[in-house]
Parts: structure tokens; sequence; C-alpha cells
């Protein structure tokens, strides 16, 4: 059942398990399934379902080669003991509006949800291929996504993964979180580079028939855990119903009744997820898009025009300090599903940095998102507000979508009720959530942790304090040039 296909070339096809496998498709473009919104989810049919049971009822529109058993197992495995509490994502109400907290797993940021149900997807796909070759996942990070991924894949047979993280780049944590990974199959590269140029090696190298070639003679299949895999993307749908079902449970909807989601927005994977639980029949008002001072998806959004001829500034959410939001391609997709003209702007994003799409199609992103950015500044007086009104500490990404949120309802008195999503931990980003309610410095990451526990009283997660006594396992660094030559050697000499 070839049911996906390149956003390219309709052609250009695979089924799930196939996608799951290659990551991207071979033109470079991404899989997408048509009619997403032809067969709809039964909202009524939710009310009472637990976490896992709304995975599943979301999983089975997408894994359409997988059985329910297959299904069902996958669930089970990645959502019943990895996460610290057994709603897993759980929703709190903080001052008007409500925070969907999905931090709970054992990197502490978004990217677990979907990271612990990838590897038992590709576990699964590699069954029903019993001839496959093995997988070397190749991973570019702006933080989370390298130790969520090296966390999910760690000891998986037949797959080994390796993560590029941009050199200096990654908060202090990420990286000690990223480096004192354990594990016979993983690798992390710190790349002289920014999170595009780890993105940019990432695809060129699935794209680079000589080193495909190599890493065929050595009986190896590169593949993908970013959001470009079709794979990481529907588990994150899963929490958009889930969080509406909590709100009409607490009386604070009806069952039916719209609802908005704000979205601190890098990639677009996040966000595009929750366009997926739109289609598939969850009532949603808006989808707000947030940036930080890196707002080229504002600029997009507002004007129809992509442009990435700009300099990537480091902010204090590094994890959305992104130029290229690759998942915008799958929206584009949906929206004007001309594979012609998506691989047209494509190809002048890559050569000239720039595309712009028709009216038409502007007039139909506007109609479902609204979108805004919060600077540094912004983010910190927001983190400081919702502490002094609400007791509540929200860490820097999170922080931008409750700034953007604020725009929003002014600029537009809508009444619908707000679901925020918080992708981080505010332990991550200990120093500068800190910075936001307290001036002094302190002399290390460890204190500044300790000191915003004090402060936020929130329990700090174990996967983070027990880091400081781990060693650190990873030393390897490399420039763009040298960065084919790194993945070979560490290919011969680790794996
Ligand atoms: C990855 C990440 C984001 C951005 O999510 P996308 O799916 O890339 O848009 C936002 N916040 C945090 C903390 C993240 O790790």
């Amino acid at each position: 059942m070839k049911t996906y296909h390149s956003t390219r070339n309709l052609h250009n096809q695979a089924s799930f398990h196939e996608a799951v496998l290659q990551g991207i498709a071979s033109d470079g473009g991404l899989f997408v399934k048509d009619d997403i919104a032809k067969d709809k989810i039964d909202l009524a049919t939710l009310l009472h379902a637990s976490y896992q049971e709304m995975a599943i009822a979301v999983l089975s529109k997408f894994l359409d080669d997988f059985s329910n058993e297959q299904i069902e197992q996958c669930v089970y495995n990645a959502y019943t003991t990895n996460f610290d509490t057994a709603e897993i994502t759980p929703l709190v109400k903080v001052g008007k509006h409500h925070v969907l907290e999905l931090f709970h797993g054992p990197t502490c940021a978004f990217k677990d949800i979907a990271l612990q149900i990838l590897p038992q997807f590709m576990q699964t796909a590699l069954q029903m291929e019993p001839n496959h070759k093995d997988i070397v996942i190749l991973t570019a990070t702006s933080g989370d996504t390298g130790k969520a991924a090296l966390e999910g894949f760690k000891d998986v047979d037949k797959i080994k993964i390796i993560v590029f993280y941009p050199y200096q780049l990654v908060s202090e944590m990420q990286e000690r979180q990223m480096i004192t990974t354990t594990g016979k199959n993983t690798a992390v590269i710190s790349l002289h580079g920014n999170f595009d140029d780890c993105q940019r090696i990432v695809k060129q190298a699935f794209a680079n028939n000589e080193l495909v070639n190599e890493l065929n003679n050595m009986n190896y299949q590169f593949s993908s855990a970013n959001s470009i895999n079709i794979g990481r993307l529907c588990p994150q749908i899963t929490y958009y119903f889930y969080s509406y079902m909590q709100l009409v449970k607490n009386n604070e909807i009806q069952l039916y009744d719209k609802v908005n989601f704000v979205i601190p927005t890098g990639n677009f994977g996040n966000i595009l997820a929750g366009y997926y639980a739109k289609l598939l029949g969850l009532p949603i008002h808006k989808l707000i898009c947030a940036s930080n001072s890196n707002h080229i998806l504002t600029d997009f959004i507002s004007t129809g025009i992509y442009d990435r001829n700009r300099n990537l500034e480091k902010t204090i959410s590094p994890s959305m300090d992104i130029l290229i939001s690759s998942n915008l391609e799958r929206l584009l997709y949906e929206l004007h599903p001309n594979t012609e003209d998506i691989a047209k702007w494509m190809k002048q994003l890559n050569e000239n940095g720039r595309y712009e799409i028709p009216q038409e199609l502007l007039d139909k992103i506007q109609d479902i998102f609204y979108c805004g950015y919060a600077n540094d500044d912004e983010c910190k007086q927001t983190i400081n507000y919702n502490y002094e009104a609400n007791n509540y500490v929200m860490d820097t990404h999170t922080s931008c979508a409750a700034k953007v949120l604020e725009d929003y309802l002014k600029d537009t008195n809508d009444t619908h009720k707000s679901i925020i999503l918080s992708t981080a931990s505010c332990y991550k980003f200990s120093k500068d959530v800190l910075s936001a309610l307290d001036d002094q410095p302190y002399p290390s990451e460890w204190e500044y942790m300790n000191k915003l526990q004090q402060v936020s009283k929130q329990p700090i997660s174990e996967n983070l304090s027990k880091l400081k006594e781990m060693p650190i396992l990873h030393h390897n660094q490399t420039t763009k040039e040298d960065a084919f030559d790194t993945i070979l050697s560490i290919i011969k000499e680790k794996f």
C-alpha cells in the first residue's frame, strides 16, 4: 500500500514503513499522504480514552501497513514507563490560559513524545523487511532533538545514530545531555557552523551518491530522525486531541467548541501536527505560530515571501534558532497540492534563498494560522509576569508562545480558549530562565538549576540532575568541509 508520496513528485511513492525507513524522499521532498481529512476521528469516542488509546486512534490513520497489534505494541512500549507522569502530557491551568506540558519524557523536551516511539516504528518496519540493511540515523539538532533521538535509539538493534549539533550554539545543559550519552551505537559531533548548516549537511549526505554507495558497500542505509521523517510527525498529533479532551472533561469547553493552540515554532513540525489534528476533525479556531527574533515564519505568514537571506541570531530560545523550516513544505503541499510548484519553490529556496507564493495560497494560510514573535527581553518579561501573577515558571521557548498569545488576544479580541504548548522544562535553560527572575550571577549551570528550583518549587527531573556526575563520552568536532569524512570514519571505527 503505497499511500505516501513525495511533496515534489506524485510518482515517488512509498508505504508508511518504507517512508519511515527512508526518512526523506529520494528527490529531496518530504513524504505526505493525501486525503487525511477524508477519514475523521469521531471525537465522542475519545472522551474516556487514555493517552495511549488516543495515540492508537491517531496512528491508525497514518500507519496503514502496520497491523493493529503492531500499532498497540509500539504505543505501549513507548508510553508506559518512560514518562514521569501517567498522563504523559499533563494540561495545567495558568491564569486564564492552559499550558500543555510536553516535557515529561526522558530528556525533558517535547521531542521525546515522538522520539520514544519512532524507534519502535523503525524496528517494526525492519521486521517487515528482513533483508534490509542496517540503518544509520543522521540527525541535525538545534539542541533538543539530538538528545531525544540518542535516548530513543540508544542500543536499538540494527540501528546506529549520528547527531550533529552546532558548536557553542546549544545550551550548556543540552550539550551535556548529548555528550554523556552511553550506548555502543551512538555518536555525537559538534559542527563548526549553525543549525541550518547541520541540517543542510544531513540533507546533502542523503543526496550524495558517492557517500550513499560507500554506505551501501558497508551494508548500511541512511535514515532521519528529524521531523522531515513522517514517523516523527504523526505521534505529535495525539497531544492536540488529548489536551482538547482534558478541557472538555474539566468543563472548560463543550465538546465541539473551538480552541486555539499556540506553538513555539522552529522547523514547523509541532505546529504542522496541529494542522493534521485539525484535518482529522479537531475543532481548532487558530493555530498561532510563535517565533523568536529569527522571525522568518512571521514574515512569511504575513507576506507570502520566504526569504532566508538574513543572519541567524543566537537567542535564549536556541531550539527555535532556525531559518529553514523544513515542514513548511508539507503545509504548502496540503493547501496547494501541485508538486511541480512545490519543487520549483524549494529549488528557488535552495538556489536564491527565497520564494514567493501566490496570494490565493497565502489567504488560505492566513485563514488557519496567526503569527508573531517575541525577542529575548519580551520572553524574559513574560517569564517574570507568569511567575509573579500565576506562580508558574515557564521555559524560554514556552514564554515566546505566551507573549505571542497576549499579542494575538489584544489584536483580535478573540474569546476562544487557548492552549499554550510548553516544549521544554525550565531546567533545560536554567540560566536564562533564572535571569528573568533574579539578576544575580552564579558560578555554574548546576547552581542556576538549584537556585531556580528554590524559586519555582517544581521538581528537577533526575535525568537532568544526574548529568553532573556522568562522564563525558563524546569529543568529536568537525567542519562543514570534513563532515562526510567524519561520518565515514565513525561508521568504520566506532560502529
Ligand atoms: C524543537 C523545539 C521547538 C520547535 O519545534 P518544531 O517542531 O521544530 O517547530 C520548540 N521548542 C523546543 C524546546 C524544541 O525543542
